[in-house]
């Protein structure tokens, strides 16, 4: 089993957990740099991206972090964790640094501060039928590099169109919180994608 590590500096990792733990994958919290190095995938939360990036850079887990993405270990993020992941933001603060990895622009706070929070159902590229997707103050990706994958998009409304979840290689991120909910396909997507890159460094 993919001994998969959910980044517990701030944000929603405990529903992140128990979704990885409701698959049968052995979920862990990573607080220290250590812990980077002995996990075979990462999922950055939910939460507020610039309080995070802040405490990986304190807490000496972002340079581990990069250089473990930089050399092929998978990693899932939602909403502040797709801000994370993103090689570039709009709407970032002055000082604000993300792990990067997906060549992608990603504008936060991209709905609009009066849309809050909403509930819209989406097509998800792999997935049979709708995945109800929350959006809570969400990004979403303004531009994706010719290598990322588009898996969602929103599908109506003033934001129809709008690339709300992506991959490329190993990385995957989506501007929603399928943590939220009891949808468990797109973790369980990540879960086998961990397998498979476990399974090919172990083979190789
Ligand atoms: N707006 C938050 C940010 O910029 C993300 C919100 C969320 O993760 N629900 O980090």
């Amino acid at each position: 089993t993919p001994r998969i590590g959910v980044l517990a500096v701030q944000g929603d990792s405990r529903e992140h957990l128990q979704a990885l733990a409701s698959l049968g994958a052995q979920a862990v919290p990573v607080r220290r740099p250590e812990e980077v190095e002995a996990v075979d995938a990462v999922v950055v939360p939910g939460g507020e991206s610039t309080v995070i990036d802040k405490l990986l850079r304190a807490f000496g887990l972002m340079e581990p972090l990069r250089r473990r993405i930089a050399e092929g270990m998978p990693a899932y993020g939602s909403c502040a964790g797709m801000i994370l992941l993103a090689d570039r933001l709009v709407d970032a603060r002055p000082d604000q640094q993300t792990i990067g990895g997906l060549d992608v622009t990603v504008r936060r706070n991209a709905f609009g501060r009066q849309v809050d929070s909403f509930e819209h159902e989406l097509e998800f590229a792999g997935l049979e039928g709708p995945v109800r997707a929350v959006f809570i103050r969400a990004p979403w990706v303004e531009e994706a590099g010719a290598g990322v994958e588009v898996l969602a998009r929103v599908g109506s409304g003033p934001a129809a169109g709008r690339i709300v979840a992506v991959r490329q290689g190993n990385l995957m991120a989506t501007a929603f919180h399928p943590e939220v909910g009891g949808d468990r396909r797109i973790h369980a997507e990540f879960v086998a994608m961990t397998a498979r890159a476990t399974s090919r460094t172990t083979t190789a």
